[in-house]
């Protein structure tokens, strides 16, 4: 299973301090109506590879109490809100979230998510043009036990000539589970670095 990626970090140092010639904190992304979705997040300039765009932000709750809040919402709009930190913290957008929950899927991404010391970031994975929506995988868990019609759902129109026609992990978290327990000692484990598919 692919986590996401921990990066280590150079240490800090110091630098002068001079005045810079000109400043560029112009914002890196602008929200705006999508074509995949809903809303979606484009560069306001271009964007560099290797550069930190967003924090995700967000309440964080425990994977029951992200069950327990989407169990009602029966009809779902195929997005969802929920990152999946590790196997005990999901972070809930949809609570006190930022504009980093509008960014939509993408099967060929153009960027990607960095999980560090529990916080989630997104992350440029080549350089990107003013103007392009920026997308990451989501990998969205599930389960073979799922409702089919509910999975629909997750459907994707990302319009990529590679696009799996799916936001879902292509992998059930069950069947992974079963995989894991036949190597060692059965290990409940939520897929770190996924974004969570409501119940
Ligand atoms: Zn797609």
């Amino acid at each position: 299973m692919k986590k996401a990626k921990q990066k280590t970090r150079a240490a800090a140092h110091h630098h002068a301090h001079m005045r810079h010639a000109a400043r560029t904190d112009a914002p890196l992304y602008v929200v705006r109506r999508s074509k995949i979705h809903g809303n979606g997040v484009y560069a306001a300039r271009e964007i560099p590879k290797g550069a930190r765009i967003v924090e995700y932000l967000g309440e964080r709750i425990s994977h029951a109490q992200a069950d327990a809040r989407y169990e009602e919402k029966g009809q779902d709009d195929g997005h969802t809100f929920l990152f999946v930190v590790s196997s005990k913290v999901v972070i809930d957008a949809g609570v006190d979230g930022n504009d980093a929950r509008f960014i939509n899927h993408s099967c060929d991404p153009n960027c990607e998510t960095v999980i560090e010391g529990g916080r989630v970031f997104i992350e440029a994975v080549r350089d990107i043009g003013k103007g392009e929506e920026l997308g990451y995988e989501y990998g969205l868990t599930w389960e073979s036990t799922d409702d089919p019609d509910e999975l629909a759902n997750y459907a994707c129109r990302c319009g990529a000539a590679k696009c799996r026609g799916s936001m879902l992990d292509p992998v059930p978290l069950d069947r992974k589970r079963a995989k894991q327990a036949k190597r060692r000692a059965a290990k409940k484990k939520a897929a770190p670095g996924r974004k969570k598919a409501r119940k």
